[in-house]
């Protein structure tokens, strides 16, 4: 089986011994990682990971870009870095993680979230200048994101990682050309609209993620911390949900993410 993970937080500190996390991985069939960064000043490091750890048998692809939720330390220059980065680094595949979010409190204020959506629709414009994608941070707030992206003339596409909206909501991402990200919450059975929309999509526009460190599946709710290891438990739950082979769809997860992040493979 080949599993590709399509949101893990690899260069999180609390990850100590990253050749022991992804050698575990490895072992339970992961094949490729996208690793999205969260801040600016973690993007070097996130990068040197990849050039130091990315083998042919586990491949690790990057994602550089500022996430709403490290807000607070965003500065404007990043937005020139950012640039630098996207221009210089040819195997970055995708501006991420990016997008806004109306879970956090502090968040739906009113100048922090005109701050959001600025630095959002910053964000989405650098990757439509470089003609990438993006991978998207979506929190109760499914229509103001399309609205970005329209408002910006995105049409790369990208993946809505941990995707927990409505059908409809879901529908309106796959026409913009998107992918929706299920991970750890698909094990629980309280989950029950995600799962359920999990269910019904069309199989193309689906790809999963471990979100780790974050995310902990069912099976493992007693542990401190995921690891992109637990991803065949994310795979099982949807296998189990849309009443197919895991082994058929995890091949199919694969070229989905592969198409979506229209990643050159084998380059
Ligand atoms: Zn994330």
């Amino acid at each position: 089986m080949q599993l590709l993970d399509s949101h893990c937080h690899l260069d999180a500190p609390v990850f100590k011994d990253t050749a022991a996390v992804l050698q575990q991985a490895g072992a339970a069939g992961v094949k490729g990682i996208i690793v999205p960064a969260y801040q600016a000043d973690r993007w070097q490091v996130l990068l040197d990971m990849q050039v130091k750890y990315d083998q042919p048998t586990l491949r690790l692809w990057p994602a550089l870009g500022v996430h709403p939720l490290f807000l607070a330390e965003y500065r404007p220059q990043h937005l020139d870095l950012l640039a630098q980065y996207l221009a210089q680094q040819d195997h970055i595949v995708a501006v991420g993680e990016i997008g806004l979010d109306r879970y956090e409190p502090a968040l739906r204020e009113p100048e922090l979230w005109q701050r959001q959506v600025a630095l959002f629709e910053a964000q989405l414009a650098l990757a439509k200048q470089f003609n990438l994608p993006v991978i998207l941070h979506a929190r109760r707030c499914h229509s103001d994101i399309v609205r970005c992206i329209k408002r910006v003339g995105l049409n790369t596409g990208g993946i809505v990682h941990a995707f927990s909206g409505s059908f409809e909501e879901a529908n309106n991402y796959i026409a913009l050309g998107f992918k929706l990200g299920f991970g750890g919450a698909l094990t629980y059975e309280s989950a029950r609209r995600i799962r359920a929309v999990a269910a019904a999509l069309p199989q193309s526009c689906l790809v999963i993620e471990t979100d780790a460190p974050d995310m902990l599946p069912s099976q493992c709710r007693h542990m401190t911390q995921n690891h992109p290891a637990n991803l065949f438990l994310v795979l099982a739950s949807l296998a189990n949900l849309r009443q197919t082979s895991a082994a058929e769809l995890a091949t199919a997860l694969w070229q989905n993410t592969i198409d979506a992040l229209q990643i050159q493979e084998f380059l």
